[in-house]
């Protein structure tokens, strides 16, 4: 089976963890990892190489630049990452100019390529992606509200004894502090939370704070945040490579999606081959709707 060539920018903390998690998943035959520090790269490289004599992956290799001009998809995590009290929405300046000089040193890009941005501020960099690389625009989305949302399920499942898989719902809107849950969404084993005993707003209060506050705490224990993420990307890619059709949170062009057009936010999408395929109808609650609208406002000052 020949499968998609994928090119991952960025060998830092993120880039190399979705390189890492990619091969094991045996997502690509072939990765590619790209870093202006060449050293880090090639030992990244050589890392991930020590492990591929146990999985399907045929090979993570460095590259350059223009290598990634034949890739399929293009995974963009090179970026300034948080320091300790910086929220997302600080990096963008440093990271809009990165991602102008990456694109520019590639080039040319396939036409059918399919761009996943992952460096932050994510919503405000998947739309200068979608300026700068003039692809279809369901072609460029971003990570969004993926790894918010696998905080949450994680938080969810905890309180109910249930394994993370059996909860379902999303935190939509910024990949930051605007972001929010979409409680009306949530279930566990196909039971709304609300109809759910022993679960209160108490509860969701605790659990709100716990996503919101994750990063800054991992952050300030360990420097950055790469695990979950490092899954998140690879289950993306996953679903792109396998054509799955899967619904996820991403950052992608809204177009009147409960209101919102005209900017790139964490909504639910249904991804494959190409991209986003469409945008998946979750009607919000009033209130729910009011805390998209304000999460717009905020990106909508940095685009
Ligand atoms: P890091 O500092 O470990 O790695 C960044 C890498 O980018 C470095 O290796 C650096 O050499 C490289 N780089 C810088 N400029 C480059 C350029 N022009 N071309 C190629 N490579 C370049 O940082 P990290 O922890 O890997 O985080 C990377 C980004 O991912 C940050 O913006 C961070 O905020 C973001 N992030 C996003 C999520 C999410 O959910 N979307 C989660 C975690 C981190």
């Amino acid at each position: 089976m020949i499968t998609p060539k994928i090119a991952i920018i960025g060998a830092g903390a993120v880039g190399s963890t979705a390189a890492y998690a990619s091969a094991i998943k045996n997502i690509s035959s072939e990765i590619l990892l790209i870093d202006i520090n060449e050293r880090k790269e090639q030992g990244e490289v050589m890392d991930i190489g020590d492990g591929l004599c146990f999985v399907q992956t045929g090979c993570v290799k460095g590259a350059d630049f223009k290598d990634a001009r034949s890739a399929d998809i293009i995974v963009i995590t090179a970026g300034a990452p948080q320091k300790p009290g910086e929220t997302r929405l600080d990096l963008v300046e440093k990271n809009k100019k990165i991602l102008r000089s990456i694109f520019k040193s590639i080039g040319k890009l396939k036409k059918s390529a399919v761009v996943l941005i992952v460096a932050n501020p994510v919503d405000v960099l998947t739309y200068e992606a979608q300026k700068i690389t003039k692809l279809p625009k369901s072609q460029v989305f971003g990570s969004g509200t993926g790894l918010d949302t696998a905080r949450l399920t994680f938080h969810v499942a905890k309180h109910f004894k249930v394994s993370p898989q059996d909860v379902d719902g999303y935190v939509l809107g910024e990949h930051g502090d605007s972001g929010f849950i979409a409680w009306s969404s949530i279930s566990v084993g196909g039971v709304p939370v609300s109809q759910l005993k022993g679960f209160t707003k108490k509860d969701e209060k605790r659990i709100e704070n716990k996503v919101r506050r994750e990063a800054y705490e991992i952050i300030n224990r360990k420097g950055a945040t790469y695990y979950g993420i490092g899954l998140v990307i690879a289950d993306i890619l996953e679903a792109i490579v396998y054509d799955q059709h899967k619904v996820m949170p991403v950052t992608s062009r809204l177009k009147n999606w409960n209101g919102v057009s005209g900017i790139c936010l964490g909504s639910p999408a249904v991804i494959g081959n190409s991209g986003i395929e469409k945008h998946w109808p979750l009607k919000l609650t009033a209130q729910e709707k009011k805390k998209l609208h304000k999460s717009a406002k905020v990106i909508k000052q940095y685009i």
